[in-house]
């Protein structure tokens, strides 16, 4: 067992030589940027990834950018007539910092207890609906939300609505239904995320129309001349980033197979070991995270106090919500106690495509015992248990 520190995260992505074979590129045709070859070929390559027989998505410098861009294309700029975005807060800040680029102000609402992301029905007659802009729902740790639900709120209420799906790539691919010609999905290739390009982001979506207006978006509101037509900023993604995941597909069904088996590991040594709370993982969330909700926001002191002790890192991806951090405090918000309660006990646990079975064991131990010591105040096994996502 490793006495190093266990990060939560650790990245892996394609090696350098791997990266290289696809530079020939750029040094022949001395186009780097603007949608060279590269970028190119790797919309086309991730399409058919995604179960498509014809290109829909458009590559962006980053995540954030493709949601900025799905903004700009469906809802435009913020107005005096409709100022809001809404939003969970249970999210992160990328979602609303987005938002905020494009004129409009956070309103935060709160998450269903079962799916932790907004729920369509009971958006349909809420309030703030007449003084919203846009609606960003997001897909967390890569749970995609109900597409068609979401295409008939848009439909019936005509309010623009993007799903933040930044870790959905695998779920997306997963289910390639989930794709709409109305509610475009904006992801991320960030180093964190399972598919990467170290910085980069997508735009999916079913619409010649919508991804020409991404592409507008993403260089200056030019398109098909030097002239700005439309509100943009500089959102696309360069040669070297697509290089780099083109590499990443390359290696991206071996990287599948040994995330799998993580997880499959994490969910056989979390059972043995009786480690109370929920585990959830691959496939139903992002291969890119573990997760493990615990029974209760004391029981969830005791496992950040028990993985300090054992040198494991942890983390809350979303924090507590958007609405407690200092940018967004004066931001409208509705009552969050979903959000709230999330916040206080769903704990990222590391996840790497290296993490080894002893690693895996090291973590359950130390989580089965921080229970079991407080609860009896001696160190016995066999208590508590393990339930697997429904
Ligand atoms: C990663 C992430 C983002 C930001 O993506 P970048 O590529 O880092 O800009 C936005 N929203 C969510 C939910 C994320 O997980």
């Amino acid at each position: 067992m490793s006495l190093e520190f266990r990060k939560i995260c650790n990245p892996l992505l394609p090696q350098a030589q791997d990266v290289l074979a696809y530079l020939d590129v750029p040094d022949q045709t001395r186009w780097y940027a603007n949608r060279g070859q590269l970028v190119r070929t790797l919309e086309t390559r991730l399409s058919s990834y995604l179960g498509a027989d014809k290109d829909i998505l458009l590559t962006t410098a980053t995540g954030t950018a493709a949601l900025e861009a799905a903004i700009l294309a469906t809802a435009g700029r913020a107005g005096p007539d409709r100022p809001l975005a809404l939003m969970p807060s249970y999210t992160f800040a990328a979602t609303a910092l987005a938002a905020e680029r494009c004129g409009y102000a956070p309103c935060f609402l709160d998450v269903d207890p079962a799916t932790w992301s907004l729920d369509p029905e009971a958006l349909a007659d809420h309030p703030a609906l007449a003084r919203a802009g846009v609606l960003l729902v997001v897909a967390p740790y890569g749970r995609l939300p109900d597409m068609r639900a979401l295409e008939r709120l848009h439909a019936r209420c005509g309010l623009p609505v993007i799903v933040d799906a930044a870790a959905g790539f695998e779920q997306l691919a997963a289910c390639p239904e989930a794709i709409s010609a109305t509610v475009p999905l904006a992801l991320s290739f960030h180093a964190t995320k399972t598919f990467s390009t170290g910085e980069g982001g997508a735009v999916v979506w079913d619409s010649f129309e919508g991804r020409a207006a991404i592409a507008q978006a993403t260089n200056f509101g030019f398109l098909n001349s030097r002239e700005c037509r439309a509100p943009g900023f500089n959102g696309k993604m360069s040669e070297y980033h697509a290089a780099v995941g083109l590499a990443m597909l390359d290696i991206f069904d071996h990287r599948q197979a040994a995330y799998a088996e993580i997880s499959h590991q994490y969910r056989d040594i979390f059972a043995a070991h009786a480690v109370p709370g929920t585990l959830f993982v691959g496939p139903k969330i992002s291969s890119a995270y573990a997760l493990l909700l615990a029974e209760s926001p004391a029981q969830a002191d005791r496992f950040r106090r028990a993985l300090e002790e054992a040198r494991i890192g942890w983390r809350r991806w979303y924090e507590a919500g958007l609405h407690g951090m200092a940018h967004f405090r004066d931001c409208r918000a509705d009552p969050l106690p979903v959000t709230e309660d999330l916040g206080a006990r769903l704990l990222g646990l590391p996840m790497a495509p290296d993490l080894t079975t002893d690693e895996i064991t090291k973590l359950a131990l130390a989580l089965a015992r921080a229970e079991q010591t407080d609860q009896q105040g001696t160190d016995t096994h066999g208590h508590g248990q393990v339930r697997s996502a429904p």
